[in-house]
């Protein structure tokens, strides 16, 4: 910043302190001595989401944050778990210095720690965030973690009856044989 009294270019601190929601600092002028103060105040980036119509809209963290809260309702999960996965993302989506993001690449985001989360809270995001086109798709989803899960089998919740899952079919829960 040039100085407010000869425009100067160049300044020297001389003192510097935290304020409330940034820096204040005391310079003098490197040509007339004169002494003045500058404040910089801390600015998130901001960080906008390309919705699937090409819309952008301001990342919203408590819009985020409720959509997986509702993945995870009635989950035998930490008080703070969702909470702490979305300012995971949050952090990660802010670390990447990107000014904009497409909204899938959220939802994959949130789609992968789910997965490793709750399988329940996994496939109602999925639910929801993907469209589901059909029963089959959503038995492609259950089927594949169901492997998964053998494979990986105690730390993971046990999957729930169907019953569970917020779709509506007209297909039959029980095949023939
Ligand atoms: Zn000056």
């Amino acid at each position: 910043m040039n100085c407010p009294y000869c425009s100067y270019i160049d300044s020297k601190v001389i003192d510097s302190r935290e304020v409330n929601d940034g820096i204040r600092r005391r310079r003098q002028c490197l040509r007339c001595d004169s002494r003045f103060t500058t404040y910089e105040r801390f600015e998130r980036a901001s960080l906008l989401v390309i919705k699937k119509d090409g819309r952008r809209e301001e990342f919203d963290r408590d819009k985020l944050l409720a959509g997986v809260r509702k993945a995870c309702d009635k989950r035998p999960l930490a008080g703070d778990a969702v909470s702490k996965l979305v300012d995971d993302i949050e952090a990660e989506l802010y670390q990447t210095g990107k000014s904009e993001v497409p909204s899938s690449h959220i939802g994959d985001m949130v789609m992968a720690r789910l997965k490793t989360l709750d399988h329940i809270a996994y496939i109602r995001f999925a639910s929801v965030y993907r469209e589901f086109a059909d029963i089959t798709t959503l038995k492609e989803e259950v089927d594949s973690l169901a492997s998964h899960a053998a494979n990986h089998s105690a730390d993971q919740l046990p999957l729930l009856p169907m019953e569970e899952l917020p779709v509506q079919t007209k297909t039959p829960r029980r095949s023939r044989r």
